[in-house]
């Protein structure tokens, strides 16, 4: 039901109800998979544009559950940050891909860094910066191996607890991503009060290079800016011959898209790590 916002007895109403009804039972369904293990995660890759080398994975999260059926991230997540839930779900998440780094180098194969998404609200309560040490020391992985994906937008909440959480992470070594970059109405000021390692290219922004030239001037300026500052890029979204090319001539650092390579199970990632053929 979507509410038209004019009637305040809306609430009451029995499709609300039923609405409120199916989200408690989601995340009571979601509290179970989280305990039964149904969420995995899969790898996409991303690709140096200038020696054409895989040198990342991106871990994006799924959940199949007892019926087999797939729910996608836009389908739980949501749910997970209204039912506090997020805090375990992205605790379960860095953990499973720190695992899957070690068993990668138990079975030798070639590593390269994961990013893993994080959420606003995993700063704001508990220890995450203690988690993530503590994740990284139990899985015997190096900081060097982890990047952390924030979005623009949780950067904007800027609350001094996540700032300096971030700061103290990165002096450890772990990674910084701005995520989603261009879509969380911020101001250019705050790109130099943190310091980070790259930024995140939205989607949004990659799909029109090729039908909207102003776009193309725009992404430019954010790899000028980002070079400046002495950031990586990372185009997200990338599905077009013709993107790619705008993005290498505009002096993008990596990419990653569709056109490169969906999102893959573990055993594929395993064998492109393997024989990181450029696609
Ligand atoms: P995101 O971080 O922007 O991740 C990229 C999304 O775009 C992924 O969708 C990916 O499958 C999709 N994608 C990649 N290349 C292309 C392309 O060329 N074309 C198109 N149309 N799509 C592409 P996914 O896996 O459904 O994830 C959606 C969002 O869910 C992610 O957006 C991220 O914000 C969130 N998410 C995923 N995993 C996690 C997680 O473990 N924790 C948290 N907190 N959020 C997560
Ligand atoms: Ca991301
Ligand atoms: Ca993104
Ligand atoms: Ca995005």
């Amino acid at each position: 039901a979507k509410a038209d916002g004019r009637n305040c007895s809306r609430v009451f109403e029995p499709s609300l109800g039923r609405e409120i009804e199916a989200r408690l039972g989601m995340s009571n369904k979601l509290r179970r998979a989280l305990a039964d293990n149904e969420l995995y995660l899969v790898y996409q890759p991303q690709y140096s544009l200038v020696t054409h080398e895989l040198t990342g994975l991106e871990a994006l999260v799924r959940w199949r559950d007892g019926q087999g059926r797939l729910f996608m991230p836009g389908d739980f997540i949501p749910i997970a940050e209204q039912h506090g839930l997020i805090g375990r779900l992205g605790e379960y998440v860095l953990d499973m891909a720190l695992a899957q780094l070690a068993a990668w180098r138990t079975q030798g194969v070639p590593l390269v860094a994961v990013s893993v998404n994080v959420a606003a609200q995993q700063f704001a309560s508990g220890d995450f910066v203690g988690f993530v040490l503590d994740a990284l020391r139990r899985h015997a992985i190096g900081p060097e191996w982890l990047e952390l994906e924030i979005t623009e937008s949780s950067l904007v909440q800027n609350t001094i607890r996540t700032v300096s959480q971030l700061q103290t992470l990165r002096l450890h070594g772990i990674r910084i991503a701005i995520d989603d970059f261009g879509t969380g109405y911020s101001s250019l000021s705050y790109l130099d009060t943190y310091e980070i390692d790259r930024l995140k290219i939205d989607r949004s922004f990659v799909s029109e290079l090729e039908t909207r030239s102003s776009r193309a001037g725009i992404v430019r300026g954010v790899i000028l800016l980002a070079k400046g500052l002495g950031y990586g890029v990372v185009a997200e979204g990338v599905e077009t011959p013709g993107q790619l090319a705008i993005l290498r001539e505009s002096g993008c650092g990596y990419a990653q898209g569709y056109l490169l390579s969906k999102p893959v199970m573990p055993e594929r990632a395993a064998e492109l790590l393997r024989s990181p053929e450029r696609p």
